[in-house]
């Protein structure tokens, strides 16, 4: 090859490296999907400030011969491009081949490889290849990548901080360790490390080195399948949620993708089991004809649409309905565990208890967990309720607290109960049902109420108003920008009734545009709320032991419709070991 030639392609490759290094993750990214296309079964991603510095790869897989290390990093090394209707099966990861060349291009590059007894060393710098020899025999590739953009400093100057770079990176292993429970993975940055999974081919212990023990506990396991889809996975209770989306994994043939229809869906699932800022944990492994994928989409964007789309939702959506809707999901309150249980302590040093109550608010970026035990216990949590209609134990009142907190008792521990929250979820379960009937009752007003309006709002309000003769309320217009409401429905309580009005009013002036479901779901939630705030009344024992019958016989005890539980579980084992009656001698 002539200089020229050479200069050329170093050009070339610095420019594509533009394109495809934009960030560590996506070195890394590059590297790891070799060692995967190499066969590994074990990948070590080692990482010095957060691979600003440095990052190694070291795999087990077949390793490369000198001339193939050396074509490795040419820019035409074709050998990995393949046909588009391999791109979602098993064994390949996208195309890419050139992406070896464009990162050799802005940066020093180590490569030591054997395939068949033979090592081969290379040495790259800046793209110009400085070192070609004999290498030492052992199985697999080793590849530094070090001072990435150490000659295109402008990129440099664009690389984000440390912290979001290990995240990114991070957040891409995790993801090929759950598409690969079978390979061992560890990530470590300088010291730590970040993630370490044991390559059984066990999903649920690959989610527990990620996610810790508390939330692979509470973790269920779904199955089911279609005339085209099968699906296995996992998904967490609905008191398990996160603030970022990006822990709803799906996982097609392999691959991890983004599908933004099939995260609307888990998400709606949930509806009404928790908040809807707030979203699961899921991990969703899709077998599809690879023919149903359209294939159209570019695969480095992890985008990917379905032929037969709607049937998948509907398989996505009964899976997890069908999971969480037969459950007892009252949170139990966490005891921290005691380690030993008959160490003996010092006697007067203050012992805080600590409830982790906040679940919540735990880290989205997973923290470094360094001894990985997998309890028998969590792996196989299958029992089905056998739902008898209710799904919630009997439970007796005790008290209330505040006026706030309902206080219960059974055979197996204490409740606290929200007021607010139970009352909500009962009004709610009433109202849909209620505005779901084909003939809705309406009850005529003795006394019309008129509601005036600000004359922008009136006009929104004009065009709605049939949504108000959905609802069953005989509405007319009445004098400048007013209305008279004549009938109003059965189900929605007479007090507060111009208070009740005004907000279907908002929620119709606010929304604008949207679907006759959702504006209903919206209106039983409102007014859910609104009738479930208390009145100045003295609640009595009986008042209290009814509303908490009417919220077992609710198809959804647990959560508020926006939500939030209604109930916490105190087992007594829990409140044992809170007292510090169990697990040591106590007997004075
Ligand atoms: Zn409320
Ligand atoms: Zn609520």
């Amino acid at each position: 090859m002539s200089v020229i030639k050479v200069m050329d392609e170093i050009l070339a490759n610095k420019i594509a490296a533009g394109e495809v290094v934009e960030k560590c993750a996506s070195v890394v990214k590059e590297l790891v999907e070799n060692s995967i296309d190499a066969g590994a079964s074990e990948i070590k991603v080692l990482l010095i400030d957060s691979g600003t510095r440095e990052i190694k790869v070291v795999d087990n897989g077949k390793g490369m011969d000198e001339a193939d290390a050396v074509l490795s990093f040419s820019r035409h090394a074709t050998s990995k491009i393949i046909s588009e209707d391999d791109l979602y099966n098993l064994n390949t990861l996208g195309f890419r081949g050139e992406a070896l060349a464009s990162i050799a291009a802005v940066s020093r590059v180590d490569l030591k490889t054997c395939a068949k007894d033979v090592g081969t060393h290379v040495v790259i710098d800046g793209g110009k290849i400085l070192e070609v020899s004999k290498g030492d025999a052992r199985v697999g590739t080793i590849i530094t990548v070090s001072e990435l953009f150490y000659n295109t400093p402008a990129r440099l100057k664009h690389m984000k901080s440390l912290y979001t770079e290990l995240a990114n990176i991070t957040d891409y292993m995790n993801k090929l360790a759950l598409s690969h429970p079978d390979i061992r993975f560890i990530l470590q940055n300088n010291d730590n490390i970040i993630l370490r999974t044991d390559g059984s081919g066990n999903l649920l212990k690959v989610i527990q080195s990620i996610y810790g023990n508390s939330v692979t506990r509470k973790m269920v396991p779904v199955k089911g399948e279609n005339a085209d889809y099968e699906i296995s996975g996992y998904i967490s209770l609905p008191e398990v949620h996160r603030s970022s989306r990006n822990n709803m994994i799906t996982i097609v043939n392999g691959r991890v993708v983004r599908n933004s229809d099939i995260n609307r869906t888990i998400n709606e699932a949930y509806h009404s089991y928790k908040p809807d800022n707030r979203y699961p944990i899921t991990v969703l492994n899709i077998t599809v004809d690879p023919s149903v994928i359209d294939v159209n989409i570019h695969p480095t964007k992890m985008d990917i649409k379905f032929s037969k789309m709607d049937t998948l939702l509907e398989l996505v959506s009964s899976l997890i309905i069908n999971k969480i809707s037969n459950r007892n999901l009252i949170p139990e309150v966490e005891v921290k565990k005691e380690t030993q249980k008959t160490v003996e302590r010092p006697k007067y040093i203050e012992q805080v208890i600590k409830l982790d109550l906040n679940e919540s608010v735990i880290e989205d970026v997973p923290l470094p967990e360094e001894e990985v035990i997998v309890n028998d216990d969590i792996i196989s949590d299958d029992e089905e309720y056998n739902s008898s209609t209710e799904l919630m134990h009997e439970m007796y009142p005790v008290g209330l607290v505040h006026g706030t907190y309902i206080v219960l008792e059974n055979e197996n521990g204490m409740y606290l109960m929200d007021l607010h929250a139970a009352k909500e979820r009962c009004n709610y379960e009433r109202f849909k049902e209620a505005m779901g009937k084909p003939n809705i009752a309406s009850t005529a007003l003795l006394f019309p109420v008129t509601i005036e309006l600000s004359s922008d709002d009136y006009i929104i309000l004009k065009e709605h108003l049939n949504l108000f003769t959905d609802l069953k309320f005989k509405v007319e217009e009445f004098g400048i920008n007013s209305i008279i409401v004549k009938e109003h429905p059965t189900w929605l309580p007479t007090n507060n009734l111009e208070d009740s009005i005004r907000t279907i009013i908002d929620v119709i002036i606010k929304e604008k545009e949207f679907s006759i479901e959702k504006f209903n779901e919206k209106v039983a939630m409102m007014m859910s709320c609104k009738h479930a705030v208390r009145a100045n009344t003295h609640l009595t024992i009986e008042d209290i032991r009814d509303l908490v019958e009417d919220l077992r016989k609710c198809k959804n005890p647990f959560n508020c419709p926006h939500g939030r539980p209604t109930t916490i579980f105190y087992s007594n084992y829990d409140l044992e070991k809170l007292f510090k009656r169990s697990g040591f001698d106590m007997k004075k």
